[in-house]
């Protein structure tokens, strides 16, 4: 069947046979947009649900064939570096074009529904081998809740596997409206302490651990992720929450650790942000097997990666 589908959203990748996304082979769909603001984010060009000027210093070699095109005048050079203005840049895209270093992208894309599924179809042949399908991610994608509502649908009436990647903070009624096509949530939790929860991403969890116990008395299929960054929630205090809260659960739910990864900081200086991580040391190996006992002491299945 055809799905005519011209609603559009915006996205910032679709990679293809990810593992780590769900079960079996998956095509993960990387929708823009977020409202948190997580300082370990390794996913920044998710964060604006805007399209986006990237850069990439490393393979400019200094022409200055942008600085020429550029007719907002957002592009000033100093020194030897070409940088972009972006509070005044268009986004129209002639820099981009005229680049042959490929030193500058534009970073998200606007595509139908029909045009996004076509681009998950061509993966069923691994779907169908490995119990895979189709993983939405972002960013957060319940920001774009229309679009996913209407893409989970189309895939839905495929017979494609959903998941939906989210760190939960949305209204209850967005949650509830998509959650009938949703095969799988993978479902972030980072910290159970507000205070805390709202320095680190700025917002406040209430809402994220109120769905995430809706969504677990309706009996959904549910992966809690704990991204586990040192120094941030891998403390003793932060466990102990985590493990009361999970308790506290409806259903007992199975809980994947992912140890934190420095592999952004290029994604931070291609947007101009910064990275306020730097210094931070990836988990030791150690202190992750100890995470994992700690958790399987108290009654929960645990997993490292996922
Ligand atoms: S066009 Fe590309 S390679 Fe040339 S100065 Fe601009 S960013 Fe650098
Ligand atoms: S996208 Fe357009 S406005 Fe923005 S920096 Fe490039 S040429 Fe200038």
């Amino acid at each position: 069947m055809v799905v005519k589908n011209t609603l559009s959203g915006i996205l910032f990748d679709i990679r293809r046979y990810s593992v780590h996304d769900g079960p079996g082979i998956r095509t993960t769909v990387f929708l823009k947009g977020c409202p948190l603001n997580c300082w370990w984010c390794h996913n920044p060009e998710g964060k604006s649900p805007q399209i986006e000027i990237f850069q990439r210093e490393n393979r400019c070699i200094r022409c200055g064939a942008c600085l020429e095109v550029c007719e907002a005048g957002a592009i000033i050079q100093h020194n030897d570096s070409f940088e972009t203005n972006r509070a005044i840049c268009t986004l129209c895209g002639a820099c981009v074009e005229e680049c042959y270093a490929d030193a500058r992208e534009l970073v998200g894309k606007r595509m139908t529904v029909a045009e996004v599924l076509a681009e998950i179809e061509r993966d069923r042949p691994f779907f169908q081998q490995s119990g895979g399908g189709v993983t939405f991610s972002g960013g957060e994608p319940l920001f774009q809740p229309t679009f996913l509502g209407a893409l989970l649908k189309a895939c839905r009436s495929q017979g494609i596997h959903t998941a939906v990647d989210t760190c939960g903070y949305a209204p209850w009624e967005i949650l509830d409206r998509l959650r009938q096509d949703v095969d799988l949530f993978l479902y972030d939790l980072k910290l159970i302490d507000e205070e805390r929860h709202h320095w680190f991403t700025g917002v406040s969890n209430r809402i994220i651990l109120e769905n995430l116990r809706h969504l677990s008395a309706l009996g959904h299929n549910i992966f809690v992720r704990f991204p586990i960054i040192p120094y941030i929630n891998d403390d003793d205090q932060n466990l102990h929450l985590m493990t009361e809260f999970l308790l506290s659960l409806p259903q007992k739910l199975p809980l994947d650790i992912l140890p934190y990864h420095a592999s952004a900081l290029h994604k931070y200086n291609g947007l101009g942000v910064e990275y306020r991580l730097k210094d931070t040391p990836l988990p030791e190996q150690e202190r992750l097997n100890e995470v994992k006992d700690f958790f399987e002491k108290a009654g929960l299945l645990v997993r490292i990666g996922g």
